[in-house]
């Protein structure tokens, strides 16, 4: 058993801009900005999929769904987090724990967490318990600190089938 699991770690950036919705963990967030992006922009939703893609040793999000690809425009990162889905299930891998952290300063987090681990545990078929989602800010440093963007980590940890 123990030689089947694996872990994955993912990272991801997406820089604030004017006048688009604010998408994380799948969930919309009333703010007055939004996430810019090539999708939608789900900067947590992206750490996690390459997470998973990680710990299946799949290579990156942006192999599977290239940026210069104008079909995924505007995706709902949904869609992406379905695909991480399904390939985990076609490799008969069972995902055993999800955590993250997003960083940022604002908006704040907190009364969004239920309804994000709602959504991605519903996507990925795995009970809320599983998944789990924290913010933390850099103290007014950085990027996230002058509040031009937003940073997300995820870790997942998973057992791999019998068929790899
Ligand atoms: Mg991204």
């Amino acid at each position: 058993m123990l030689d089947r699991l694996r872990i994955g770690l993912g990272f991801d950036v997406h820089p604030f801009k004017e006048g688009r919705p604010l998408f994380i963990g799948g969930i919309k967030i009333p703010y007055e900005k939004g996430l810019d992006g090539h999708s939608d922009a789900d900067v947590l939703i992206h750490a996690v999929v390459d997470s998973i893609l990680g710990a299946l040793g799949l290579g990156d999000i942006g192999e599977h769904f290239p940026p210069s690809d104008p079909k995924w425009k505007g995706a709902p990162s949904s869609e992406f987090l379905k695909y991480a889905a399904e390939t985990l299930r076609k490799r008969g891998a069972e995902l055993i724990s999800i955590d993250s952290t997003l960083i940022l300063e604002l908006p704040k987090m907190k009364p969004h967490y239920p309804a994000m681990r709602e959504k991605m545990a519903e996507i990925l078929g795995i009970t809320i318990d599983r998944i789990h989602v924290k913010a933390t800010t850099t103290e007014r440093l950085g990027f996230t600190g002058r509040e031009e963007g937003i940073a997300a980590q995820a870790v997942c940890l998973l057992s791999l089938g019998q068929k790899l």
